[in-house]
């Protein structure tokens, strides 16, 4: 099956500007950030979306938000505040078929999202 943007991104075949990464999943900064700290954390598991995970996926799910948590406090934003966001099918504007975490912080956050 043909490999995903991010597994690409994940197995060093596309370039990108990582800032963790670990047996399970990878994070680098989004190439057209939306705040000063836009970085996009992935399992190397190829799963579609959030809606794609099983229940056999519920470690790398636990594990991929305390890595979201640990990565947003390397980024300086635990004080301040963050936003974990998994946009989830085409009407949250999900664009690649990978699950991916946003983190963004850096700016105040409006709520709702548009
Ligand atoms: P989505 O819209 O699916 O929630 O998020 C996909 C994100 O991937 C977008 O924020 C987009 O800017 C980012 N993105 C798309 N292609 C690339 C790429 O080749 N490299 C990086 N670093 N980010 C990308």
């Amino acid at each position: 099956m043909e490999k995903t943007l991010f597994e690409k991104i994940a197995d060093g075949e596309i370039p990108a500007d990582i800032v963790y990464q670990d047996a399970q999943c990878v994070a680098f900064r989004d190439i057209a950030p939306v705040a000063p700290q836009h970085v996009l954390l992935v399992p190397r598991k190829p799963i579609p979306s959030l809606s794609g995970a099983v229940g056999e996926d519920a470690e790398l799910l636990g594990h991929l938000m305390l890595t979201a948590a640990q990565i947003a406090e390397h980024l300086g934003l635990k004080e301040q505040g963050y936003r974990v966001v998994a946009n989830t099918g085409s009407a949250a504007g999900q664009t690649v078929p990978h699950l991916h975490f946003h983190i963004l912080g850096g700016r105040t956050l409006e709520w709702p999202p548009g």
